[in-house]
């Protein structure tokens, strides 16, 4: 009833609105296009994935990324036995996993925040460990633990993911930055449209889901290294047991902990035949 009561002269007044309408449909259609048709399978999990960034985009990404990483947690530590041991135990995974045969550049950094326990990956395999975190593990295998998750993170390509669904959300804009991005020449994108999805990945906070499946490959990733998976146990012992009145450590606030965390870490380490 209401609508017949709108007389003729707003309706064509509206048409301009529905102009307006019509082009910001036809631009979700088209991200919404790109998005579906970005679809490809991961080589190591099997799991159906939309992205459409390439493998050198991640790791140029990554690797423009990094140095602001590294400087809001301390900076590169200086000890370099300890960062030594994070490069042998992080490269020994490397080699010995699936993880060897991805086109992904493993990089593995000890960073010096003795305040923030926290681990990291961007994309294309730059990894960080923090000070107060690598302090707190009490083997050589739960370092082998925190370095497999993360690498877990690069091969499932949860970042890509995450660029791939924020392209969907803004559209054409963001799709063209990303398309325009030419990892050989990073200055052919906007700098400043560049510099925000560098932002977005250093803050990034992965789903539930997507630290479950890290979880697994970390599993599968130290078991292929000769490191007992039961580690990741204990890392996530370790988590807990650092916790401070009512604030959880870092780890947990940027890889969401699912409930059952544990027991399903237990469970791929009896299945462990199952793994990629
Ligand atoms: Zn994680």
């Amino acid at each position: 009833m209401y609508y017949r009561t709108v007389p003729t002269r707003s309706r064509g007044r509206g048409s301009g609105c529905s102009g307006r309408l019509l082009m910001a449909a036809a631009i979700a259609a088209f991200s919404l296009f790109s998005y579906f048709s970005s679809r490809q399978d991961n080589p190591v999990t099997g799991e159906t994935q939309y992205i459409d960034i390439t493998p050198e985009q991640e790791i140029a990404l990554g690797l423009e990324a990094a140095p602001q990483m590294a400087a809001e947690f301390g900076g590169l530590d200086e000890n370099a036995q300890d960062q030594a041991l994070v490069d042998e135990v992080g490269n020994r995974i490397v080699q010995s996993s699936p993880a060897g045969n991805s086109p992904y550049q493993f990089d593995f950094h000890l960073l010096d925040d003795d305040q923030t326990i926290n681990a990291f990956a961007l994309p294309g395999g730059q990894i960080f460990i923090t000070r107060a975190l690598y302090d707190k593990l009490t083997t050589e295998g739960e370092l082998a633990g925190v370095l497999g998750h993360e690498i877990g993170h690069v091969i499932a390509r949860h970042s890509a993911e995450h660029i791939a669904k924020a392209k969907l959300t803004e559209g054409l804009t963001g799709a063209a930055v990303i398309a325009a991005y030419d990892p050989n020449n990073p200055s052919s994108a906007s700098r400043a449209q560049i510099a925000v999805l560098i932002g977005q990945l250093i803050t990034l906070r992965y789903g539930r889901e997507d630290e479950l499946e890290s979880d697994y490959l970390g599993v599968c990733f130290i078991n292929d290294s000769g490191y007992d998976p039961n580690e990741l146990v204990g890392v996530m012992q370790v988590l807990a047991s650092a916790q401070t009145g009512d604030r959880p450590p870092e780890f947990f606030s940027t890889h969401p902990n699912p409930e059952n965390r544990v027991a399903r870490i237990q469970n791929a380490i009896q299945n462990i035949n199952a793994c990629p």
